[in-house]
């Protein structure tokens, strides 16, 4: 019997009914929130953390390539099993324990993240990070991408939450990275090199993250400007004024039309395509009068108009429409590359006008818009895959943008990770000192290599069928 077959008779074994190998259930496996790319041998969705111990321990004994998945959200082709193997799904291990007294939770990585800002607000406390994929995606998932959303720009990211993760290493053993504690200074800080490693250095079974207080009031303003410059300009001219809005939206005018013909009739209706600003304030009733003054002053002064959102009602229809950026786009085109660069405050606007070349370059239908509080945009590269020479123009045009963040001195990927997508790119954000420390961890803590490979990382070969292994390059060299 070839080894494949031998190591998924013992999982089987081992694990019973949480192992699946129905030909409809594969397939749900193959694809995320990018695309179809590869297909499993099985999935397994574990019942208890310490299956997943079992399950790597053997995967490592078999070479068995193995990718974690929360609930397929990715928008890089990260929760793809690239090489085949086994998807561990890990959605039911979705338990939340709540220490009001430590202001913390103890969760299980399968918890969708929107659950737990429910239940933590049952307590009065509050769970900032808020991808706008919140109701879908899972805390596993988040803290594998490091994840970002609407409010990072006032209350920081994921990693900025975490205390402490326990989980398995790629061999089975059983680690836990920092504790339930405000500080940790003792020996290295794997708990952070776990966050953002997107599934490639161990798996998650636990996360504990701090939590505080529910903030009481808010209030929302759109703000309409004549150029992209005045609009990108609002995170540093109401930074100087002392002024921390908790979001900070840009919208350009390519997704305000979209937003408009498509979804936003209501709140848009009348009003010229132009680049826009979402600015949410939010604290104590007096901090929120008195930096909504200041804000009001501001776009008095900068914006073409402004909308000042009084009701709770009112300010969520706003907030409705711009989640709505991504899909109203998808009416443009049948394939849509969403981007998530990240470059300097002050060079966003180098890089709405490089956006804009490519645009007039290559002819093709770009949207542009997200955290600008952050200096981190979703650029949309809208085009038809069937369209051959559409889909040539739109890869160089994305292989021109990668260059540009770099050149501007950001980053390829600020919230949604590497994954496949941006795998073809990642090698040219590092120089070869740093490329060559980063695979030497990998090497250290997976050295089969089997846990997402083809992720970050093209040195893995695909799942070698001859030889019943992933074939890793640096086995040659
Ligand atoms: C409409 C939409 C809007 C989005 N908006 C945002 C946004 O605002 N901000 C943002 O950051 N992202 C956003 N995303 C992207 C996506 O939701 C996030 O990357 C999210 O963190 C993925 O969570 P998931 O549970 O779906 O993980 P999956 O897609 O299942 O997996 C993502 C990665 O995490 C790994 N992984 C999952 N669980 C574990 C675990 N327990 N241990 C180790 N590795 C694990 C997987 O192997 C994979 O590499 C959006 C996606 C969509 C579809």
């Amino acid at each position: 019997m070839v080894n494949r077959e031998k190591a998924l008779q013992a999982l089987m074994q081992m694990l019973g009914d949480s192992v699946c190998t129905g030909e409809q259930e594969l397939y749900a496996s193959s694809y995320d929130g990018l695309k179809v790319s590869g297909f499993p041998q099985a999935r397994v969705q574990v019942k208890k953390p310490d299956e997943v111990g079992k399950l790597l321990k053997l995967a490592n004994e078999f070479c068995i390539p193995v990718t974690c998945r929360g609930t397929g959200s990715s928008l890089t082709g990260g929760a793809t099993p690239h090489a085949g193997g086994w998807v561990l799904d890990l959605s039911n291990l979705s338990s939340i324990e709540i220490d009001p007294t430590n202001m913390l939770a103890r969760c299980g990585p399968g918890v969708v993240v929107g659950d737990l800002q429910l239940k933590v607000s049952e307590k009065g406390l509050f769970y900032p990070p808020d991808p706008s994929s919140k109701n879908f995606c899972t805390l596993g998932g988040n803290v594998a991408c490091n994840a970002g959303g609407l409010r990072c720009v006032k209350y920081g990211v994921t990693r900025d939450y975490v205390l402490s993760l326990a989980g398995y290493l790629p061999t089975g053993e059983f680690v836990r990275w920092g504790r339930a504690t405000r500080k940790f200074a003792t020996g290295y800080n794997l708990r952070d090199l776990w966050i953002g490693s997107e599934g490639t250095l161990g798996v998650v079974t636990e996360i504990t993250v701090r939590l505080i207080l529910a903030v009481p009031n808010r209030v929302t303003f759109l703000g309409v400007f004549c150029d992209d410059q005045t609009a990108l300009n609002t995170p540093l001219a109401l930074s100087k004024l002392g002024v921390l809005p908790s979001i900070i939206e840009y919208m350009d005018q390519w997704t305000i039309d979209c937003l408009q013909k498509y979804v936003g009739f209501e709140v848009f209706s009348g009003i010229e395509p132009k680049p826009m600003v979402l600015i949410e304030l939010d604290g104590t009733a007096e901090s929120v009068v008195q930096e909504s003054s200041l804000v009001e002053n501001w776009l008095k002064d900068q914006s073409l108009s402004f909308r000042k959102a009084d009701t709770e009602e009112e300010a969520e229809k706003l907030w409705a429409v711009r989640r709505q950026g991504s899909s109203s786009m998808k009416k443009l085109a049948s394939t849509k590359l969403n981007e998530d660069v990240v470059v300097p405050l002050d060079r966003q606007i180098q890089l709405i006008q490089f956006v804009d070349s490519l645009r007039q370059t290559f002819k093709l239908k770009i949207g542009v818009f997200g955290h600008c509080g952050d200096g981190n945009l979703h650029v949309n590269f809208m085009y038809d895959e069937e369209n051959g020479s559409e889909t040539e123009e739109a890869v160089r045009a994305l292989h021109q943008l990668m260059q540009k963040v770099i050149e501007l001195g950001g980053a390829i990927s600020g919230e949604h990770g590497v994954g496949l997508a941006k795998t073809p790119f990642v090698r040219d954000q590092f120089n070869q000192a740093e490329w060559k420390a980063m695979l030497a961890i990998k090497k250290a803590l997976d050295p089969k290599g089997i846990l997402n490979p083809g992720k970050i990382f093209d040195v893995f070969k695909p799942w070698d069928q001859k030889k019943e292994k992933v074939v890793l390059s640096w086995e040659k060299n």
